[in-house]
């Protein structure tokens, strides 16, 4: 191999302050980095895939959402996670984006919250010790799910 970048990372191991299922859209991606921080989160553990919590929530099949509960699983395992973050956000591709809901926002807000909180009680199933917490992400900021 021919070293192409230097940059020195931290070697020790660690465990992770939450693990983080969210979208790969690079709109809301700073939102988050800078969510994260305000959080304290440090060392997430990011599972960055097409959709986020959808891939749990309403999965385009059984593979999809089983490969992201075993990435959970493996957060847990590994780096002893004990919270964790599920994100949706406004304008998904996977969904349609805004256009789905006709550009209503609060049509669109309504359907992420039963989203997520399919998603939550998904997760809370399967790992009853795990602390979820469920957030929509739009073009302002980031939204908890409350109740
Ligand atoms: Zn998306």
């Amino acid at each position: 191999m021919e070293k192409v970048f230097h940059f020195d990372s931290p070697p020790e191991p660690y465990v992770a302050d939450a693990a983080v299922l969210c979208c790969f859209d690079q709109r809301i991606r700073l939102a988050i980095h800078k969510f994260l921080q305000q959080q304290g989160i440090a060392r997430p553990d990011m599972i960055v895939v097409a959709g986020g919590a959808k891939t749990l929530a309403s999965p385009r099949n059984d593979f999809e959402r089983d490969f992201i509960l075993e990435q959970v699983r493996m957060s847990i395992r590994l780096h002893a996670t004990q919270r964790m973050l599920l994100m949706s956000h406004s304008d998904c591709a996977t969904y349609g984006g805004l256009a789905a809901f006709d550009g209503d926002r609060e049509r669109e807000s309504r359907h992420h919250k039963e989203e997520l909180q399919r998603g939550v009680e998904l997760l809370r199933q399967i790992f009853p010790g795990l602390a979820v917490e469920p957030y929509f992400v739009n073009f302002e900021g980031v939204w908890e799910l409350l109740g």
